[in-house]
């Protein structure tokens, strides 16, 4: 399988080398060639997670690592349970926060680095990880590339920006992991990093890979729990998922399975007051916008990087994105709104990111009048986001060991300034 980029200016190149490279050299986000479809009778069949993982990525990877070679990078990678809250008769969260570091991004995290590490056998060359984060995506990465041998990963958080609790994880790995801890926003991390992959002399001197949700990578591990949910929930019918989005990476690889065959009546993208891709659904237009700050702050995304991927799935026209998604943008109040609410009714604890999923899968019931049944994806557990939750329920939220652990040591981070003359300079000098 060959993977092209969006932008249309870069040869086509195999799995591993848009593993390694992340974005390509023309600044456009690498995509599959085809995206096979894998019919019902395999999505039906009778498969451990791990198998189901297998079946579903081993069509893009098969070039650089055969079936056996994959089938340990999955059964490594996820070693974790998931879970499904069912609510009702119709709606349920998938619950993808069961992982070592508490949310979805450990799925992606720690497929990467066995992948990477795994092509990395043999080799002197070090390997820089470099990744922009706005709360999760570090701290997944960090996590599982931790003492990954030849790997060093190096994070740019925004100062300020993070939960005690993200950042208590990004900072306190230590060993091969550095936290860099920017004076500005998200995107400011986002256009540094960016900013480095396209820097001719970093490039010369460093081996320098991603992780961010650009990294193609990072999506097939993303479309497998889709297929997973439907297997447990649909009874072969269509299922809705709503999916609380900032960069947009955790609907791609929905929208992947979907291809692949698992039958969807919609997603819906469910954001926080970062309204671009709501915005660009109604009116067709992209507005680059900053992204403003909000308490499911793992989403707030100016302009998600994924939209690339998606335009090009749907060969630019709005009118067919429109078809296979929904988006509705909600605010701070709304969400708060919805803790108590699930709280209140099923006894059932979310925290922010998952209750904006839940405010997309009731405004589409109100909307539509659908009663297929809807999964909202839940993207983080509870307990990271004590400090926001708290507050709202009226009581102490109960804190995982692991999460224990971290709070009680102490932060490292570097600080630095939103410039990327900053960043080259450091990286110049490790
Ligand atoms: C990263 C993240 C999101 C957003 O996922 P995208 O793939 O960037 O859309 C939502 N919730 C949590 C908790 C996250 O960490």
């Amino acid at each position: 399988m060959r993977f092209y980029s969006t932008k249309g200016n870069a040869i086509s190149v195999g799995f591993k080398d848009a593993l390694f490279h992340g974005l390509a050299p023309d600044g456009g986000l690498y995509m599959p060639e085809t995206i096979p479809h894998l019919g019902i009778d395999f999505f039906k069949s009778d498969l451990s997670y791990p198998e189901l993982a297998v079946g579903m990525i081993h069509p893009f990877t098969k070039d650089d690592l055969t079936h056996a070679q994959l089938t340990d990078i999955c059964e490594l990678a996820f070693d974790f349970p998931l879970g499904i809250k069912e609510l009702n008769k119709t709606d349920s969260v998938l619950e993808l926060f069961h992982g070592p570091t508490l949310a979805f991004k450990d799925f992606a995290a720690r497929f990467m680095a066995r992948t990477m590490s795994y092509f990395l056998e043999n080799k002197d060359n070090e390997l820089t990880i470099l990744v922009a984060t706005s709360g999760d995506t570090g701290s997944a990465v960090a996590n599982g590339f931790f003492n990954v041998e030849g790997i060093n990963v190096i994070i740019l958080y925004p100062s300020n920006r993070v939960s005690t609790i993200q950042e208590k994880q990004l900072t306190t790995l230590g060993g091969n992991i550095t936290a860099l801890e920017i004076d500005g926003s998200f995107d400011d991390c986002q256009r540094m990093v960016k900013a480095a992959f396209q820097d001719h002399d970093l490039r010369h001197r460093l081996f320098l890979s991603s992780a961010n949700s650009i990294n193609m990578a990072r999506l097939l591990p993303q479309s497998v729990y889709y297929a997973w949910a439907w297997k447990q929930y649909a009874n072969n019918e269509t299922v809705i998922f709503s999916v609380p989005s900032g960069n947009f990476g955790n609907l791609t690889g929905g929208l992947l399975a979907n291809r692949m065959g698992v039958p969807v009546e919609k997603f819906i993208a469910a954001t926080n007051a970062n309204d671009t891709f709501p915005h660009f659904i109604s009116s067709g237009t992209i507005q680059h916008q900053d992204a403003v700050q909000t308490i499911s702050n793992a989403m707030d995304v100016g302009v998600p990087s994924n939209l690339d991927r998606i335009q090009n799935l749907f060969h630019d026209d709005v009118n067919q994105v429109k078809v296979d998604i929904a988006s509705w943008s909600f605010s701070d109040k709304d969400t708060k709104e919805s803790i108590q609410n699930i709280k209140n009714e099923f006894g059932y604890l979310i925290e922010p990111h998952t209750a904006v999923g839940v405010l997309g899968l009731n405004k589409y019931r109100n909307e539509t009048n659908s009663k297929t049944k809807g999964v909202v994806l839940s993207t983080a557990h509870p307990g990271k986001f004590a400090d926001v939750i708290e507050p709202i329920i009226g009581n102490k939220t109960a804190l995982p060991d692991s999460l224990q652990i971290a709070m009680k040591k102490e932060k490292n981070s570097i600080k630095m300034p939103n410039q990327f003359s900053d960043l080259k300079e450091y990286l110049l000098a490790v």
